[in-house]
């Protein structure tokens, strides 16, 4: 049984380029063996216009009644003989989408060195699967594979026998996709499907099944309408993977309805308006609020901590009143995303000055951070383990000391206002609590009298009568040049 993938060029961007994606030589037929038969990568049609890949696989059917997986379907009364008749050979099975991801793992995973920028930009492909089994019909095809990007699908029946239109259709139809994709997503969306529409898994279901449903899935599938279906099929309806695969997908699906990727789900959604204007992100009304409070506290030396991708920064730096902006994160990642976005390399150098990005992470003291006017940790607190919160408290509040802090963190009373937001769950993977109106006051009150500083609270987003704000802001002022109260009391109780 085969696939082929084609694709069309010009003299300038040859066709033939896909042999570097699938790091398959268009002029070398080539034999991989697999568990179950030979894979071969032949190319049909190559030239600068127009290139073809084929993949056939050669399923060996006394290999698969050695592994005991043949029986497949095939609907032959007689179970021995199914063993070796059946339409392995001849569909594109879950066995395709094995030999797809041992044949085409580089271009699988989008890594082409010779051309890294054709592996990440759309290409004008087309995917045609002569044979391929539709548990579940044409119109599930369709329904499958129409969301995923694609200018054109099409499905057509296979008659049962050519010759006896009368006998109506076979259960197997003709796949042609047509549009412009990265070879990399249309790759790991047939590796997906071809399983899920066989539905006949021939190899037992690993749990390490959902981290590679999650990695073929990525960018596509936490989205996709029908994806209870494909998780549930594509794990061979073992509920506790599914559930495990709907869940991290639930929660790539959240963070990804966030409109400023750094990943907290709460970001995008503001339910307070009525009118047809696109809703503030709370991520915005969360800026606000801090830049408001900052200019309140009369702020010019601000510390960003955990600043993350650098939204505030940015934001920050546009008011010439912050005249020097620090963003500190743990995570280098985070940073470079940040520095990017600020443009730091092609800055004036005034700009630049105003400006610092530094890793560190906020639960040790560092000297460099004492004698700022205010401190920032927007939405920060709640990615800490609560047996680390102290240690943060102590770098902020009792060494470093500005003038001002203001911590935001989620409400999580709020949380049955989202409607998407599966019960009991946090907004974000990485949360690893989520206070209440309560539970935050008792932990800001506590802070203000250890360390000499008083504490107001402010509602960021639209304030529930019942549930209260979705973001909660505590904005806190010092009082007494060292830390007050207990530490005092404690230091006292020592000497004494
Ligand atoms: N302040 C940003 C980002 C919030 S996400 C905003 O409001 O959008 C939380 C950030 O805190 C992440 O970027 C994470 O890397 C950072 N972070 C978590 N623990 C940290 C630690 N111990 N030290 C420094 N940064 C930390």
């Amino acid at each position: 049984m085969f696939l082929t993938i084609g694709t069309t060029g010009t003299q300038e961007r040859p066709a033939t380029d896909l042999g570097f994606l699938l790091h398959k030589h268009p002029d070398k037929a080539q034999a991989f063996s697999t568990s179950h038969g030979s894979a071969h990568v032949f190319y049909p049609e190559a030239s600068a216009e127009r290139c073809t890949a084929a993949l056939l696989l050669e399923v060996d059917p006394v290999a698969l009644v050695r592994r005991g997986k043949g029986k497949g379907r095939g609907g032959a009364p007689d179970a021995a003989l199914a063993q070796y008749v059946n339409d392995r050979p001849y569909a594109a099975s879950s066995l395709v989408s094995v030999a797809l991801a041992a044949v085409f793992k580089s271009a699988l995973g989008g890594v082409c060195r010779a051309m890294p920028e054709r592996a990440a930009s759309p290409l004008p492909l087309r995917i045609e699967v002569p044979a391929l089994p539709a548990r579940g019909g044409a119109e599930l095809v369709r329904k499958l594979f129409a969301p995923l990007g694609w200018s054109r699908v099409e499905v057509t029946a296979v008659p049962l026998d050519e010759e006896f239109p009368a006998w109506g259709d076979s259960r197997y139809v003709r796949l042609v996709l047509e549009g412009e994709l990265r070879l990399a997503d249309a790759l790991r969306q047939l590796y997906v499907m071809l399983p899920v529409l066989d539905d006949a898994k021939h190899y037992w279901v690993a749990p390490d099944e959902v981290d590679k449903l999650l990695r073929a899935g990525e960018g596509w599938l936490a989205d996709h309408p029908e994806r209870p279906l494909i998780t549930r099929r594509y794990l061979s309806h073992r509920w506790g993977l599914t559930r495990q695969a709907d869940q991290a997908l639930e929660l790539v699906r959240l963070a990804e309805s966030d409109d400023l990727d750094v990943g907290c789900v709460d970001n995008a959604v503001d339910e307070s308006t009525d009118t047809e204007e696109k809703p503030v992100p709370l991520a915005e009304h969360r800026r606000t609020a801090i830049l408001d409070a900052l200019r309140v506290a009369g702020a010019s030396r601000v510390l960003d901590l955990g600043c993350g991708q650098g939204q505030l920064v940015q934001a920050l730096l546009k008011d010439v009143r912050f005249t020097e902006i620090v963003g500190v994160d743990v995570s280098m990642r985070a940073l470079t995303i940040a520095s990017r976005r600020l443009k730091l390399d092609r800055m004036g150098e005034r700009q630049a000055d105003r400006v610092t990005l530094r890793q560190g992470s906020l639960t040790y003291t560092d000297k460099r951070l004492a004698g700022y006017d205010a401190a920032v940790l927007s939405e920060v607190v709640e990615h800490l383990d609560l047996p680390r919160l102290p240690a943060l408290e102590y770098a902020v509040f009792g060494a470093a000391r500005p003038g001002t802090v203001l911590v935001t963190t989620p409400n999580v009373e709020y949380n049955v206002r989202w409607e998407t937001l599966p019960a009991g769950h946090v907004r974000h993977g990485d949360h690893r609590f989520e206070w209440t109106r309560a539970e935050f006051r008792d932990w800001a009150g506590q802070v203000a009298e250890r360390h000499g500083y008083t504490v107001r609270y402010e509602p960021v987003g639209p304030d529930d009568p019942e549930v209260g704000p979705p973001t909660q802001m505590a904005v806190f002022t010092r009082t007494a040049e060292t830390g007050t109260t207990t530490e005092k009391k404690a230091k006292e109780a020592e000497a004494a």
